[in-house]
């Protein structure tokens, strides 16, 4: 059987938070808001973005453009400004030709998921995509993972592996899943409160590697 890895995409395979800051800057100085409010919506925005959202920005802050014209923004100019490295893209076209199916595991909406997964490239290059609004089910739980590797015409009954960013809903929820996890820390300490991560490396690069040594060394990590 095929090995499994699913891999989150904000902040693991593209710079979310980077593309967050930047466009949050340039939006509240468009609007004339103060710095006080990037903050805000830097801080808001951050683990969540969704219409829903804009429609309660817009509402608190007075903004003219309706809802769905400021999400609509927000989408277009998130998706154009991510990227994935030449490495990174790369790094998962020699996992699938080691025989791995490659899946992305991600939380928010369908939309502006698939416009940066396709904007970065990275649809190409992966065998399934499982995008939290269209599966019904959110990172971590269980069930999410099992769409996210049907989506890879796998299953979870052969084990795999996580990569992620988030302790808890990729790593902790990789773990309930019956998945090995490696964490990209991106410099952080890992929270001690939590079980560990089978593996911590620093970027999507570093965990791509790894897993190309476990491929080679036939399951020894
Ligand atoms: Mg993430």
């Amino acid at each position: 059987m095929q090995r499994l890895v699913l891999f989150d995409l904000d902040d693991t395979l593209i710079d979310r938070s980077g593309a967050l800051v930047s466009w949050v800057t340039e939006f509240t100085a468009r609007h004339r808001l103060g710095d006080h409010v990037r903050r805000q919506l830097i801080a808001r925005l951050k683990d969540r973005a969704s219409p829903a959202a804009f429609g309660e920005i817009r509402t608190e802050y007075c903004l003219a453009p309706s809802r769905d014209s400021l999400w609509r923004e927000y989408r277009r100019d998130i998706a154009a400004s991510v990227a994935c490295s030449d490495a990174v893209l790369a790094g998962l076209a020699g996992l699938r030709a080691s025989g791995w199916r490659v899946g992305i595991a991600t939380n928010g909406p369908s939309d502006i998921q698939t416009a940066k997964l396709r904007a970065a490239g990275i649809l190409e290059h992966v065998d399934g995509v499982c995008v939290s609004e269209a599966a019904c089910a959110r990172k971590p739980e269980v069930a999410f993972f099992v769409k996210a590797a049907e989506a890879c015409d796998s299953s979870l009954s052969g084990g795999g592996w996580m990569v992620g960013d988030n302790p808890e809903t990729d790593i902790c929820g990789g773990q309930a899943a019956g998945l090995r996890t490696v964490w990209v820390s991106r410099d952080r300490h890992w929270p001690t409160h939590l079980a560990p991560p089978d593996r911590s490396v620093p970027n999507a690069l570093a965990a791509i590697e790894l897993l190309l040594n476990v491929d080679h060394s036939r399951g020894a990590a």
